[in-house]
């Protein structure tokens, strides 16, 4: 398992967890590949040499878990680990596990069959089995990449993600699941991940070609977080979490050397709308990477996504319905979303929502930009830099809500969007990191 605050010297192996205590699985089925050898070894040392293409059954007894060979009983012991002879990693390869859990605590909550390279762990806890993948930090970085990138991906950009991905995860063991013995689980809860299953020669290539390297500042790998649109700036780190500011997570202009623009900086609500009605040659920006391009590199975005600059617009009946949904206010109208306090991207960190009941006038003030963004759409508005317009009859109450904002996800760090842009103008790994991070150090720590 990984240590926080420890810089590993060699490459690490990572303990993922597919069944979870939780899922209170009794049982579970899987099949070999054809193409690796695989032992079984149970916990008192007893080792079996498996036959590829072979089918695997574990449950639950009252002594331990039993273990079936195609159909066969091997035996029962507290814990087994399936062995494969080489650690490798090819698309598609491993162990392949019957009804693993997608969507964990969610409501589309569904089961998959997934492919796994490395070891499998097969034990007791409490009532339930609990399935464990320990594999090398780099075959998961490589699985994790897949669901971001497309086929037609610049290897700058391929690179320098991995390198943000490799950094983060290793400053950012949480330890949420240490209690269970792993360090992550498969799912969004720590970072969605199913194995080979969907693993792409390009994540391969790119956990591959920048090995062991990682962003360091000071004598620390850095917390380098990342979002989808930074919108033109992106965000301070401590105008979204908690704590104090971080050097290179400071806002930056996501622009060459020397762009200059009326509205910056960010400091004034005019300011703020003036950037935002505008669509500036910056990076991420549709000027420079038109949207419907995206599809063509990233693997997660929508053909028709506007994400750079965006709008919605509510009528005040459905704004009334979705604050009492979101925010609970029993709210017969809503008067006014009024900014309180922006970052230096112009998100939002504070909004004052002016509304009526059948008491009276009340307000409601929601303080953080997730927050934010969680209550003003029906599932999750794209930034919350924006400014609100409001359309009116000459009544008490507007009759429309139009948010204009721009950008996708928190802002900080580096920008996919724009770092896709700057890999297709020809900017090296390197000089994209050093943009979005800037006085961190790339270093190769094994
Ligand atoms: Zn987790
Ligand atoms: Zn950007």
């Amino acid at each position: 398992m990984l240590e926080p605050n420890v810089i590993p010297k060699t490459e690490p192996h990572l303990r993922v967890g597919l069944f979870l205590p939780e899922d209170g699985a009794k049982r579970v089925r899987m099949q070999l590949s054809n193409a690796l050898d695989y032992s079984l070894q149970s916990n008192e040392g007893e080792k079996t040499a498996l036959i590829p293409g072979g089918f695997l059954e574990f449950a639950i007894m009252t002594d331990g878990v039993i273990a079936l060979i195609d159909g066969q009983t091997k035996g029962v012991s507290s814990r087994w680990r399936i062995m494969p002879a080489a650690e490798q990693l090819r698309p598609r390869e491993g162990i392949t596990v019957k009804g693993v859990i997608a969507g964990r605590g969610f409501h589309w909550k569904k089961t998959i069959d997934a492919t796994y390279s490395g070891v499998l762990e097969i034990s007791q806890n409490g009532q339930a089995l609990m399935v464990v993948n320990e594999l090398l930090l780099e075959h998961y970085l490589a699985c994790v990449a897949t669901s971001e990138m497309g086929a037609a991906c610049p290897t700058a950009l391929i690179e320098s993600q991995t390198i943000v991905a490799r950094s983060w995860m290793l400053a950012n063991i949480e330890m949420k699941h240490r209690k269970l013995g792993i360090d992550v689980c498969n799912d969004d809860c720590c970072q969605r991940y199913q194995g080979t299953t969907f693993l792409t020669e390009q994540s391969l290539q790119g956990a591959l070609s920048t090995y062991g390297q990682v962003l360091l500042y000071g004598d620390r790998i850095c917390d380098a977080r990342y979002s989808k649109s930074c919108g033109g700036v992106s965000e301070s780190f401590e105008n979204v979490w908690d704590g104090q500011p971080v050097p290179y997570l400071d806002a930056i202009v996501d622009a060459s050397e020397g762009f200059q623009d009326s509205a910056l900086p960010l400091d004034s609500e005019e300011k703020v709308r003036a950037w935002l009605e505008k669509v500036p040659a910056v990076y991420c920006s549709s000027h420079l990477l038109p949207e419907k391009e995206l599809i063509k590199y990233l693997g997660n975005v929508d053909e028709e996504g506007t994400y750079f600059r965006w709008r919605f617009v509510y009528t005040q009946k459905e704004m009334t319905a979705l604050l009492n949904l979101k925010l609970d206010l029993k709210a017969e109208a809503i008067q006014a979303i009024l900014p309180v306090k922006r970052g230096k991207s112009g998100r939002l960190i504070e909004v004052r929502v002016v509304y009526y009941t059948q008491e009276g006038k009340r307000e409601f003030v929601i303080k953080d930009q997730y927050t934010i963004r969680d209550s003003l759409h029906e599932l999750f508005l794209y930034s919350s830099a924006f400014v609100v317009d409001t359309e009116s009859d000459g009544g008490a109450v507007p009759t429309k809500f139009i948010l204009k904002g721009g950008g996708w996800g928190h802002g900080v760090g580096y920008c996919q969007i724009g770092a896709l842009s700057m890999a297709l103008r020809g900017h090296t790994t390197a000089a994209i990191l050093q943009h979005y991070y800037p006085g961190a150090q790339l270093i190769k720590i094994y």
